[in-house]
């Protein structure tokens, strides 16, 4: 069997067995799971691992994602296809790729030089057309392209920096893990009011968040 018929077979698989199982339901977002390349966003070598559950190194001590963890934020955000979404922390590329199947434009902002320009050259080899990507520290946001309909931060936070509160529409979605540098509590914010509410999700454990709102270094 070619390869390429192996990796969708994996993803089929990655989808019933690690994100359906789990309760994931948003039609939608498993679409774009069982769509988007996951291997492509790794290093080669780690190619044959890319559907496992579990994340990989992308290098800089950085990490992509559990597959379940990319499905479980993104169904959070509720997304229906017209939103505008602000990612913290673009890493591999892997979960912009997801919102860029399932919004109307993505503005990923990363830290890293090196990871930002891998994720560049993944999602335009792509096709990615919805995608503004930025060199920065993402804890102060994109003052710019807000309000945002929905913001996603995959690493982890010390609290809910502020800008990104002032920076997410009223009736807008943001999912944030919230806690030390070991463990940290999923959160799901709604803004309300001018307010945002939230509860949490799941315990998980993500890199760092590092900047002005975030971790030092
Ligand atoms: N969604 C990515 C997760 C990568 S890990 C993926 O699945 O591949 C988290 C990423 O957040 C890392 O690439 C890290 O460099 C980045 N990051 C950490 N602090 C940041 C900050 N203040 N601004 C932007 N990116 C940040």
């Amino acid at each position: 069997m070619e390869k390429v018929d192996l990796y969708r077979l994996a993803r089929e698989r990655m989808v019933e067995t690690q994100i359906k199982a789990r309760g994931i339901k948003d039609e939608r977002v498993l679409k774009a799971m069982l769509k988007v390349p996951r291997h492509l966003f790794v290093d080669e070598a780690l190619r044959d691992q890319a559907y496992g559950d579990f994340p990989l190194p992308i290098g800089e001590g950085q990490t992509i994602s559990q597959p379940y963890i990319v499905a479980l934020m993104t169904e959070a955000l509720e997304l229906k296809g017209n939103e505008r979404v602000l990612e913290i922390g673009t890493g591999s590329g892997y979960q912009t790729a997801i919102l860029a199947e399932l919004a109307l434009w993505v503005y990923t902002i990363e830290r890293f030089p090196t990871l930002l320009e891998r994720a560049k050259k993944v999602l335009k080899e792509l096709g990615y057309k919805n995608i503004s990507f930025k060199l920065d520290d993402g804890t102060l946001g994109w003052k710019e392209a807000a309000p945002f309909d929905a913001i996603i931060v995959t690493a982890a936070s010390p609290d809910i920096p502020p800008p990104l509160v002032e920076q997410l529409a009223e009736g807008g979605r943001m999912v944030i893990p919230i806690g030390d540098e070991f463990s940290q509590t999923l959160i799901k914010g709604v803004k309300k009011g001018g307010k945002l509410h939230t509860k949490a999700l799941e315990p998980v454990r993500f890199v760092k968040l590092v900047g002005a709102y975030g971790f030092k270094e």
